[in-house]
């Protein structure tokens, strides 16, 4: 029945104790949409020796807080975070439950959305609920992101889905918050799980310092050539800020895949995003529209990243680079050094 499902669930991903940022977002997220059901907003929380991270999951917003503690939960594995996930949904029945758009929150909202015999939508950009049929109204691009999808799941509970990280916005810590922690034993033993994790490798390329960037200048195909896009790397590197670019770019063999931003690349929010001659497509402007301050070049008055810029420059970025350069070049020298932007 699903009248008897009742709550609003987020998955609390850890990683060696340390809860990722995008499960701070959707409980900032989850508490609108507990808020408007009028139901509690909980963190669902699976690891060892985890129990001091549920004041974390509180006072950024959560009512309560399930844990499942258990050596066997130390590290990520599908087979046994499926369980410990299963054990409590099967119990406590939430109406939504949200996952983070992580490569182990995809993997881990998969797994329980099949066993579940429930529906899931992936990388979800918006979320709402229609209040008279409790219905979690999750949005997400489609068709080439040409159009946004806001798709339902009529028949089947928990509703489920996951949201791309940097997309919501967490809630200001409130460390004078309360909640219930709800503590629930499992019974696994680690000889039972079928595959063992041998070692932890840390992904130390660039694309972490695009997504923790607070300058970000960004170039499109307006840059002409590979050569071209040197000045976009120069400037970057004046101003100590990481570089990005269109999926043309990646493309044309300008850039690495990890420094795309947009749809099916990354989605940042630094404080300042200087969009280079790129002419805004949509698939592009997912990934940076949260950013504070857009600072737009393009030589066309008409091109839509106008449309979502703080800033705009219309002219030719082969001239307006240069002279950025040197003025950043003159900044630092009466500045003595290190210039802070943000
Ligand atoms: C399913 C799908 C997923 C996609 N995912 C992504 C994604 O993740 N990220 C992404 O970026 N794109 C993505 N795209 C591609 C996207 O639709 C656009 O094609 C792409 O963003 C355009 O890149 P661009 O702005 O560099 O190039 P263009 O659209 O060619 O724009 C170049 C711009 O530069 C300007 N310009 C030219 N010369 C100068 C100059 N000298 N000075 C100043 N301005 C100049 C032009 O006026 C123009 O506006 C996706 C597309 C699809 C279908």
């Amino acid at each position: 029945m699903i009248e008897e499902y009742r709550g609003v669930w987020v998955f609390i991903e850890q990683n060696e104790g340390e809860i990722e940022g995008v499960s701070l977002e959707l409980l900032g997220a989850g508490r609108k949409l507990a808020d408007k059901l009028e139901v509690a907003l909980a963190g669902v929380l699976l690891g060892e020796n985890v129990k001091p991270l549920c004041s974390e999951i509180i006072a950024h917003g959560a009512d309560e807080v399930y844990v499942v503690d258990h050596p066997v939960m130390k590290d990520y594995r599908t087979e046994s975070y499926m369980k410990g996930i299963m054990l409590l949904a099967e119990k406590y029945k939430p109406e939504i439950f949200l996952y983070g758009a992580t490569p182990n929150g995809k993997d881990l909202a998969s797994a329980v959305a099949t066993d579940l015999s429930t529906g899931l939508t992936a990388d979800t950009t918006m979320l709402d609920v229609d209040l008279e049929k409790r219905l979690l109204e999750a949005s997400r691009p489609a068709f080439g992101g040409n159009i946004m999808a806001t798709i339902l799941c009529k028949k089947h509970r928990p509703q489920m889905a996951t949201v791309r990280p940097k997309v919501m916005k967490a809630l200001e810590r409130d460390a004078s918050r309360t909640g219930k922690i709800i503590e629930e034993e499992i019974d696994l033993k680690e000889e039972d799980m079928r595959t063992k994790v041998l070692k932890i490798v840390k992904d130390v390329t660039k694309k972490a310092s695009l997504a923790d960037a607070h300058v970000v200048v960004a170039g499109g195909k307006g840059m002409g050539d590979i050569q071209g896009f040197q000045l976009i790397h120069e400037l970057a590197e004046i101003m100590g800020a990481s570089v990005g670019g269109t999926r043309d770019v990646v493309e044309a063999g300008w850039l690495p895949h990890e420094l795309q931003v947009g749809q099916t690349g990354e989605t940042i929010t630094p404080k300042i995003y200087f969009a280079i001659g790129i002419s805004g497509a949509i698939q592009h402007v997912v990934g940076m529209k949260n950013s504070e301050f857009i600072i737009a070049i393009n030589k066309d008055p008409n091109a839509p990243i106008f449309d979502v810029a703080t800033y705009g420059i219309v002219g030719d970025a082969m001239e307006i680079i240069p002279k950025l350069i040197e003025q950043f070049k003159e900044l630092r020298k009466e500045k003595g050094g290190e210039v802070s932007y943000v």
